[in-house]
């Protein structure tokens, strides 16, 4: 055993006791059975949807149990930070409603891993005094000659046992290496128990794991600064102080929980409930793989923030891939039900895009024009200013381009998937987006005749009126055929093709390709009616030349 004076000779002479921060992070008041409960993610420059998966259901079973929800920022890896993501990662937490539930200065932060050294080594001080923990001089080097020397021999590798060096080396020679100043590391003295361990998941039931016999690796080297600690113990400190009782993390964490449990008794706490959650998955030629922060765009929280996907869809398909029942209610009842852990399921869930797009569709056709042109100015505010001048400057022309068949009619049009889609889809509507079509033989215009062409628009913008009836208004177009020679009904034109230019149809198109600039478009009638006459002359004049 290590002698006290020269354990604390190795922290600072004011580092406080654990009592200190036992008084200091109080107990928290909240009813019977309440959940608290974190999201935890690493600053990695890169916020996986599966984290927002994760930390909804967290938010969820804390909110639903009267209890709390936070999110603590792990940065023991500082090599791994990436600048400004702090404000990144509040950007996605907002737009998934998976924000703290605490304020940053609320008694049981700090939140951020790296402003808690002080704590994490009061703490790594008293397991080292128990004689729970001890400093290990090994190098890189050695350990990896160690690893090549367990993989040769066929047995388990790891620092336990006779290949735990430092475990219960002569205190005179720790104390010689500490004197010449080398480096070191602070391990956990595992109590090494043989066999399995068993435990209760509240998703998974009843699970049994390997022991774990390793002297884990709790303080990193004395080299750095903050010298923080690694994630096993961080956890064990922070989810006591912070009062967590449920730990809601990804499946990959199972394995650690045999050495938790020991952390958490070598400190005298009480252990967590775990709810380990299945990752999301990925279908790709005919085989199930994790969704895939390297491989899949998709994987990126950014990519549904940046392509505009509304939250409320994104959460409603999450939330049915949580508890499939929840799939099957509509998505208001859907996002204000209660998530339930042990429905969760054990294997991971499919993330299929086209079945966001589809719920993502029917959410953006249940809202008003209004609220959609209001989102779209939101996304566009910091991706496309010229979207946003263009919607502001004719903000009642675009009111009327989004009712066009959404409103007074049965079935609402569904074109607008994202926010992003605004701009494809209803960009034409728009003067200062709309390219004039003016080229009497552009191929859209179906191969007429040039000069038929020019005729027909010169025609149709000399004696076009807006009539709010709608077979009275195409009445104008059917006319305007006859009067240029179109054939009075398909079976005429069949019968003789040489006799026409074409049909009733074809003719439209010139009005429809002049007016929206494609071959398709929504109903004519409410096209022309949302850009006016005097817009609607315009751009069918653009073709006389
Ligand atoms: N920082 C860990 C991670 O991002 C957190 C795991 C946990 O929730 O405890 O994987």
């Amino acid at each position: 055993m290590l002698d006290r004076a020269l354990i604390d000779g190795l922290f600072p002479a004011d580092l406080p006791d654990p009592d200190h921060w036992e008084q200091l992070y109080p107990a928290r008041e909240l009813p019977e059975g309440a959940r608290v409960t974190r999201f935890a993610p690493s600053p990695t420059g890169f916020v996986h949807i599966g984290g927002v998966y994760t930390a909804t259901i967290a938010k969820d079973v804390a909110h639903h149990s009267g209890g709390v929800y936070f999110v603590r920022i792990e940065d023991t890896d500082q090599s791994r930070e990436v600048e400004g993501v702090a404000a990144q990662f509040g950007r996605a937490f907002e737009y998934f409603g998976i924000a703290s539930d605490e304020p940053t200065d609320a008694p049981w932060g700090p939140y951020l891993q790296s402003k808690r050294e002080l704590i994490y080594l009061s703490y790594v001080r008293e397991l080292m005094r128990q004689g729970l923990a001890y400093p290990c001089f090994c190098t890189r080097e050695e350990l990896a000659e160690m690893t090549k020397r367990q993989q040769a021999t066929k047995i388990p590798t790891g620092y336990y046992g006779s290949w735990a060096r430092w475990r219960d080396a002569d205190p005179d020679e720790v104390a010689a290496k500490l004197a010449a100043g080398d480096d070191y590391v602070v391990r956990f003295r595992s109590p090494g128990t043989e066999g399995r361990v068993s435990f209760v998941d509240a998703i998974r039931g009843r699970l049994e794991h390997e022991a774990n016999r390793n002297d884990v690796v709790i303080l990193k080297s004395v080299t750095q600064s903050p010298r923080l600690p690694t994630y096993h113990l961080a956890h064990a400190v922070d989810e006591h102080l912070m009062r967590v009782n449920l730990v809601v993390r990804g499946e990959e964490w199972i394995s650690s929980v045999p050495l938790h449990l020991q952390l958490f008794a070598a400190l005298g706490f009480e252990p967590p409930t775990y709810a380990h959650v299945a990752p999301l998955m990925k279908q790709e030629s005919g085989s199930r793989r994790k969704l895939s922060k390297r491989k899949d765009p998709e994987a990126s929280v950014d990519f549904y923030v940046d392509a505009g996907y509304p939250a409320p869809a994104v959460l409603y398909y999450l939330r049915g891939l949580a508890n499939g029942r929840l799939a099957e209610l509509p998505l208001e009842q859907a996002l204000t039900t209660a998530i339930s852990l042990d429905e969760c399921g054990v294997a991971g869930p499919l993330v299929d895009m086209v079945k966001l797009a589809d719920i993502s569709g029917d959410h953006i056709a249940t809202l008003s024009g209004a609220t959609v042109l209001d989102a779209v100015l939101d996304w566009a505010a910091q991706r496309d200013p010229e979207l946003v001048q263009v919607i502001t400057n004719n903000r009642a022309l675009a009111e009327r381009a989004i009712d066009v068949e959404r409103v007074g009619v049965e079935n609402p049009r569904k074109d607008l998937v994202r926010w992003s889609d605004f701009r494809p889809v209803y960009g034409f509507f728009f003067p200062e987006l709309f390219d004039l079509v003016s080229d009497p033989a552009d191929e859209r215009l179906g191969g007429l005749d040039a000069s038929l062409v020019r005729k027909l628009a010169a025609d149709f913008a000399d004696s076009y009126r807006y009539d709010a009836d709608q077979p009275t208004w195409f009445g104008q177009i059917r006319e305007l055929a006859g009067r240029h020679g179109f054939a009075p009904s398909p079976k005429a034109y069949k019968q003789d093709p040489d006799a026409y230019p074409g049909m009733l149809r074809d003719a439209a198109n010139v009005i429809r390709v002049a007016l929206t600039g494609s071959t398709r478009s929504p109903d004519l009638h409410a096209v022309a009616a949302a850009l006016g006459e005097d817009e609607v002359v315009r751009r069918v004049r653009a073709l006389v030349g």
